[in-house]
Formats: C-alpha cells, sequence, structure tokens
C-alpha cells in the first residue's frame, strides 16, 4: 500500500468512527426518550397541583362524614332514651329540645358533606385520568431505557474495535505524515485528511481557490497540502 493509499483508509477509520459515536450520541430512542420524560414531567406537574387542592378538600369531607356520624348516633340515642322515658315532663322537654337541635345540626353536616364530596369528586376523577395517562408512559420510559442500554453497549463494543483497526492503519503510515495528521486532526477534528471534491474540501467544505486548485493537482505523489482552511490533509 502506497502512503496516500494508507492515508486514505486512516481518514475513513476515523471518519467511520465520528459516524459511529454521532450515532450512538443521537440515537432515536434517546429523543423518545427525552420527549417522553417532558411529559411525563408536565403529567406529575398537574398531579402535583390538583393533588393539592384535593387533600385539604378530603380531609374536610372526611371530617364533616365523621361529624355527620356521630351527630346521627347522638340523635338515635336521644330518640332511644325519649321512647325509653319515665322521665317528667320538663327532662322530656329538654330531651325534645336537644333532639332538635341535634337534628339541625346533622341537617348541616350532612349538607356541608356533600358539597364537599361534589368538590372532591372530580378532582379525584382529574387525579385518577392523570395517573392512567402516565401509566403508558412509564412502561414506555422502562423499555426506552433498556434499549438504549443495550445500543449504546453495542456501538460501545464496535466503537472499541474501530479504534483498534484505526491504530493498526495509523501505525502504518510513516512518523512525520501521521504527526501531521494528528495536528491537524487535533484542530479540525473527526479526521486530520479531506478530499478535494468538486472543488471544496471534504472535510469543512471551504471552496478551493484556482489557484489552490492547481497546488492540489500539481502536488508529487507523497506530499500533501493542508487545507488552507481546516488544515486537513488533501488526498490526491
Ligand atoms: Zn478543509
Amino acid at each position: 500500500m502506497s502512503e496516500t493509499d494508507d492515508l486514505r483508509a486512516l481518514m475513513e477509520a476515523d471518519r467511520w468512527i465520528e459516524r459511529v459515536s454521532a450515532q450512538r450520541t443521537h440515537l432515536p430512542e434517546s429523543e423518545e426518550l427525552a420527549k417522553l420524560e417532558g411529559e411525563l414531567r408536565g403529567i406529575q406537574r398537574s398531579l402535583l397541583e390538583v393533588e393539592a387542592v384535593a387533600g385539604p378538600l378530603k380531609s374536610a369531607y372526611d371530617d364533616a362524614a365523621r361529624e355527620s356520624s356521630r351527630l346521627k348516633k347522638r340523635a338515635n340515642d336521644l330518640d332511644a332514651t325519649l321512647a325509653a322515658s319515665t322521665a317528667n315532663a320538663r327532662e322530656l322537654n329538654a330531651l325534645q329540645k336537644e333532639l332538635s337541635h341535634v337534628r339541625m345540626l346533622l341537617g348541616e353536616s350532612e349538607d356541608r358533606e356533600l358539597e364537599l364530596l361534589l368538590a372532591v369528586d372530580p378532582r379525584e376523577a382529574e387525579i385518577a385520568s392523570l395517573r392512567s395517562r402516565a401509566l403508558p408512559g412509564a412502561v414506555r420510559r422502562r423499555e426506552l431505557l433498556d434499549i438504549i442500554a443495550q445500543l449504546q453497549a453495542s456501538l460501545g463494543d464496535e466503537l472499541v474495535s474501530l479504534r483498534r483497526a484505526r491504530d493498526e492503519r495509523a501505525a502504518a503510515l510513516p512518523i512525520e505524515l501521521l504527526s501531521r495528521y494528528d495536528v491537524s486532526m487535533a484542530h479540525a477534528g473527526t479526521s486530520g485528511a479531506a478530499q478535494v471534491i468538486e472543488g471544496h474540501c471534504d472535510g469543512c467544505r471551504l471552496a478551493l481557490s484556482p489557484l489552490d486548485i492547481d497546488r492540489w493537482k500539481a502536488q508529487p505523489i507523497g506530499v500533501f497540502m493542508d487545507c488552507p482552511e481546516c488544515g486537513r490533509l488533501f488526498l490526491p
């Protein structure tokens, strides 16, 4: 193999590594995951907002329900006492008065209970609907995390073997040429060499001047001019 072939092989190896690295960091599954996690966070926020309102309403409802049941029991006890009573008229009258007071309080408490129930119900329905919306998203998120982990592991393995092959190709180049290549690559990224295609550097897309094109065409075998823009070595 000529130096040019070795240089081309190294450039192709580096470009291939770049493609696989980019593939690894731009998985469509990662994009889907980011979008999904955004949606799930939105649902979570709504859930917290509704729960913040529903929580106090629910506990007020529970208090009212407890109060109603306490009053109901008190009214029943008074009823039973009155029915079995052998007390005098004055005591009976006092019991009657207490009973009607308790019934009035019970009526108020039951109204309140109903009012709170009507306020709690739609919020609990909303909480249930938000939770059921989040559920398939949470399942998909789990799947995506697994798929991404697998893809990244296999692309990671591929990169390891590509880099090993790349290092073998680099070792085939004469040391001065390799160090020029490495300097250009450190400066420009991706690879340290490029091709001229239709008058453009295919590394940085610079349109070469007619003078540079003439220089490039005239470069002797084994001599590589640098791209005036990105510094990559031009292959013949
Ligand atoms: Zn260039």
